[in-house]
């Protein structure tokens, strides 16, 4: 069968915040660019993002990027590469007003700057006092930003593919990066797209557990393939629970509502979190707050006839702030949990919603793993950037609105990189290996001619509940030992799926199947490399490893101050080490001490 090929000098899959910022700096470049996406580009889970993101502009509080610099790093745990972090936090002032200057609506002060409200771990002088660095379009601050970035691209030229799903990645002999193939939904073709550089901007994989605020696109397409293809995945086992999804629902309730003063309260009205976190309280980072809220509900002080959620409640402030800041949130609430916040609080408790690891790249958006004695050898033509990579910013829990930043500096460094290795000379088109196409034709054959198989939905919805119950907010030792077993039977079933419709034009079953594939990936990574971490840190919290003067808050500095990486095939473990380096001789690195809010 003969397969088309197209041929660009740089494709870009995925359509979000990370992939249009870099598909500009391609485009503006004058590069030959495609965008590669399985909805329309605004569609893509950025444009549920409500909170903001952050920059030290400093508008209404004073600020500056170290003490910017030193939250993420205390926020990841000191799992995150403090070379990467002071990039971005660096760059985050610069992003933001050229993000203005394309015409991004934010809310305003009075005096006419950016509006920035508090957000949780971002504080002022070192972690003394919260600070307002959270710059907002009301809550709905990815919306305004996904159609100010695809607005600038329409203008720069870019080529979308609309409704197109990658489906794996294409190595040459010397393990370059080629190409990918991809399918067209709408036909159910498969093409070859030949490119100098490949760049991964595919988003999350939320959808692994089974309660998540992410959307049921959030398969983890970009992760899974980069796994097939024998890149391994960096950190995870960290995956961050937002406090607030809606009880029930699991609909994301920003922590912007915590910014804008709600207080969140357990079945006897208590404000509950001066215990936990005396001084940041409600605004701790998001992984001590989730904690907090669990241990509350198993302590039996939750809510309800079930006494299994908490109470956000913002009943305090004013109508007027409600309706102006915090719109989209009251119809959530309204439609959601069927209470309006201006009369009574909402019911809500940790979902599921942001992997803190990824793909391994550096700052400059180069994917990179271990070669030759090098454990961050770059791998020739291939790039990533936003939530599918790890830069690593965010390490072992990453703080409120630093991935809407991250999408925006790492897009732009990948594009920058791209544009610089292919204006160089150092990037050519190498010629597509003669089995280009094999593995994903292979993919799709299997799905046509499987017969007697599992159900794409029995399998998927096993994999959630195992995830859910396996590696959740608290983690324990014989649940994650009996999670990797289970996890690798439900991978042995999803080997054999079936689906009944084997007809090409808009079959969603197929594309669902395809998902599958992906998402296995990203849930064995996950429960093998959380089993084998015997620490806690950030998000991973085990219960055989108490807080002790050795260990504060149970984290092992002399043995696990490293970042895993998680190899496919045979399922083989690696780590390597964290940079504890800034990037500039003059920045101080942030010394290594106990995280408390
Ligand atoms: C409800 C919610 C609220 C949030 N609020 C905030 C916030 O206020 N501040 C903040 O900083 N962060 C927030 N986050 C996190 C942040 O929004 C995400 O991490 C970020 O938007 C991810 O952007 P991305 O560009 O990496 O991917 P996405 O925006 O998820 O886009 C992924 C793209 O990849 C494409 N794609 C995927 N697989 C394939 C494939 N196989 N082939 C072709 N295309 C593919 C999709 O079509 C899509 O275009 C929030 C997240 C959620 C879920």
């Amino acid at each position: 069968m003969s397969i088309t090929k197209r041929t660009y000098d740089a494709v870009i899959v995925g359509a979000g915040g990370a992939g249009l910022r870099a598909a500009l700096q391609l485009s503006e470049a004058g590069l030959k660019t495609a965008v590669l996406t399985k909805v329309f580009p605004t569609r893509s889970h950025t444009v549920a993002a409500q909170g903001g993101v952050a920059a030290s502009l400093g508008n209404s509080t004073e600020d500056n990027w170290h003490w910017h610099m030193y939250d993420t790093v205390k926020g990841s745990d000191w799992l995150g590469d403090q070379d990467a972090i002071e990039f971005m936090c660096r760059k985050a002032n610069e992003v933001v007003v050229e993000l203005e200057h394309y015409g991004m609506p934010f809310d305003r002060l009075d005096n006419g700057k950016i509006y920035q409200r508090p957000f949780g771990g971002h504080s002022q002088n070192y972690g003394q006092t919260p600070v307002s660095r959270s710059c907002a379009a009301a809550d709905r601050t990815g919306h305004a930003m996904l159609h100010a970035l695809y607005q600038r691209n329409v203008r720069a030229n870019t080529q979308f593919f609309v409704e197109w799903m990658a489906l794996d990645l294409i190595r040459d002999a010397d393990g370059d990066v080629v190409g990918v193939t991809a399918m067209e939904m709408e036909t159910g073709e498969v093409s070859i797209f030949h490119a100098k550089a490949i760049v991964f901007a595919t988003g999350g994989a939320g959808r692994i557990f089974y309660s998540s605020t992410n959307a049921f696109i959030n398969t983890g397409d970009g992760v899974g393939m980069a796994a097939r293809a024998g890149i391994p995945l960096e950190d995870m086992e960290f995956w961050q629970f937002h406090p607030t999804g809606v009880a029930g629902a699991g609909v994301l309730i920003t922590e912007g509502v915590r910014g804008e003063g709600g207080i969140l309260r357990n079945a006897d009205g208590e404000r509950f979190m001066e215990r936990y976190a005396p001084t940041l309280k409600d605004l701790a980072s998001r992984d001590v707050v989730s904690r907090s809220m669990v241990t509350e509900i198993n302590e039996g002080r939750g809510c309800g006839p079930d006494k299994d959620h908490v109470m956000l409640d913002i009943t305090h402030l004013s109508p007027d702030t409600i309706m102006k800041r915090l719109p989209g949130i009251r119809e959530i609430s309204i439609q959601f949990a069927g209470v309006d916040p201006i009369k009574a609080p909402i019911p809500v408790v940790p979902t599921c919603h942001y992997q803190m690891g990824g793909i391994p790249t550096n700052y400059k958006g180069q994917v990179v793993m271990p070669k030759a004695g090098n454990p961050n050898a770059p791998v020739t033509g291939f790039y990533a950037a936003g939530e599918c990579a790890c830069a690593s910013v965010h390490g072992a829990n990453r703080l409120g609105t630093n991935s809407l930043l991250d999408l925006l500096v790492f897009g732009k460094s990948a594009g920058e990189t791209v544009v610089e290795d292919i204006q160089s000379g150092n990037l050519r088109l190498k010629p597509l290996p003669e089995d280009a196409a094999d593995a994903a034709m292979a993919r799709i054959s299997r799905l046509d001619n499987q017969t007697n198989g599992t159900d794409v939905h029995e399998v998927r919805l096993a994999m959630q509940r195992t995830m859910q119950k396996h590696a959740g907010v608290f983690r324990f030792k014989e649940l994650l030992e009996e999670g990797v077993a289970e996890i690798l039977k439900v991978a042995e079933q999803a080997k054999t799926t079936e689906i009944k419709d084997k007809s090409k034009v808009w079959n969603t079953a197929r594309v669902e199947a395809l998902e599958l594939d992906n998402l296995i990936e990203v849930a064995k990574a996950t429960m093998i490399s959380a089993e084998a971490r015997k620490e806690s840190r950030g998000a991973h919290v085990r219960d055989d490893a108490p807080d002790s003067e050795e260990f504060p808050n149970g984290r092992n500095d002399k043995e696990w101050l490293k970042h895993t990486l998680w190899f496919s095939e045979g399922n083989r473990l690696d780590y390597k080490p964290v940079n504890l380096e800034p990037m500039n001789e003059g920045t101080k690195p942030i010394a290594l001490a106990k995280r408390v809010y």
